[in-house]
């Protein structure tokens, strides 16, 4: 929606990795633009039979567009789509107000807004070098009572107290929560530790008295474990089922690939000449479609690999040689899926 954001987060794969795509891209998507990206989706839709499609206004930030833009790109993408659309919003929340909340409510988009718990202000902060945490601790105070609440996205900070930045999230009683592995690759490898951090947070959640938030990491691992789907980029087998639309109208693949390298996240196609189904057959979407044919040799003869699926693409690239390599959080996810595997084996009394 817009390609500038009013953070300056120390991690953003939009501005701060490989790849500086948004600075040739206009600030924001022109009417024409979004009006051809919900025709690509409608037709998309109609030649599909889907039940569904879910849309997120995404950035930069995304209320930089305002909230009027919004509104309009909600309402012409419900128009030009022959299916039920969910429209949601990540945000910074730094910039939701009443008003602007009122006015999402309004035209039923739901916000998520990006929150790190208690170590928020080490990562989030405003070019000035100030945190961020108190503007958006004002927002989430409004956000909590509001029906557009949908939850919260936390960047893992494996330095910080996994138990306490849990709690320190869902004192905003959030609906859901989603935890990221901060972007890396085997170039650019991570802080160790994530693995028993998301363990100790699992546990925390795992064994709360009643079900507090849903976490769509630990889910989607539990499901996998139980021999059902999952949802997450983060995990599994599953054919990815994610496109993105740029202010330019170009077609990409999932943007957390601009972690890996510049150009890594484009085909070359966009919403004025091409279909979904174009971007379908790009080699990148193609690899990401074919399941375990996709992984490299170390994940075929590894235990996990139906759950783990090599974890996130972006974080199994290689300079030289590509994304066919384990995820470089290889003993993180390890760690995490056998630790759940424990868990809810002891938990069934079964052997999973
Ligand atoms: S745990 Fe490591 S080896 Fe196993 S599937 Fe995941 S990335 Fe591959």
């Amino acid at each position: 929606m817009h390609q500038r954001c009013n953070l300056a987060c120390d991690y953003c794969y939009v501005y701060e990795l490989a790849d500086q795509s948004w600075r040739d891209r206009p600030r924001v998507i022109s009417p024409a633009l979004w009006r051809a990206a919900a025709r690509r989706i409608g037709e998309h839709a109609a030649r599909h039979d889907l039940p569904h499609v879910r849309v997120t206004l995404h950035g930069g930030e995304p209320l930089l567009a305002g909230v009027t833009t919004l509104a309009q790109i909600a309402a012409d993408l419900r128009a030009a789509v022959p299916c039920p659309v969910t429209v949601g919003l990540q945000t910074n929340g730094t910039a939701l107000s009443a008003a602007t909340l009122a006015a999402l409510a309004e035209a039923e988009i739901s916000v998520a807004v990006s929150l790190d718990g208690v170590g928020h202000d080490k990562h989030r902060r405003f070019p000035s070098g100030d945190g961020s945490f108190r503007a958006v601790s004002a927002a989430l105070s409004l956000l909590c009572t509001s029906s557009a609440y949908a939850g919260l996205l936390c960047v893992i900070d494996p330095s910080s107290d996994p138990v306490a930045t849990y709690e320190s999230l869902i004192e905003w009683q959030p609906p859901a929560i989603d935890f990221l592995l901060p972007h890396a690759n085997w170039a650019s490898p991570p802080s160790p530790g994530c693995g028993a951090w998301l363990a100790s947070v699992f546990d925390r959640w795992y064994d709360a008295p009643r079900r507090e938030t849903s976490v769509r990491l630990f889910e989607d691992l539990m499901s996998l474990l139980l021999g059902g789907p999952g949802r997450s980029e983060q995990a599994g087998l599953a054919p990815v089922s994610v496109a993105v639309i740029e202010t330019d109208g170009s077609l990409e693949q999932v943007d957390a690939l601009k972690s890996a390298y510049s150009g890594a996240a484009s085909t070359g196609l966009s919403v004025l000449t091409s279909s979904l189904d174009d971007l379908l057959l790009h080699p990148g979407m193609v690899a990401r479609q074919i399941g375990p044919a996709a992984l490299a040799p170390s994940c075929l003869a590894c235990p996990v690999a139906s759950v783990c699926g090599a974890g996130h693409y972006a974080h199994r690239y290689r300079p030289g040689s590509g994304f066919r390599h384990p995820t470089v959080y290889c003993e993180d996810m390890f760690l995490l899926i056998g630790h759940i595997r424990r868990r809810l084996a002891s938990s069934l009394s079964v052997a999973l």
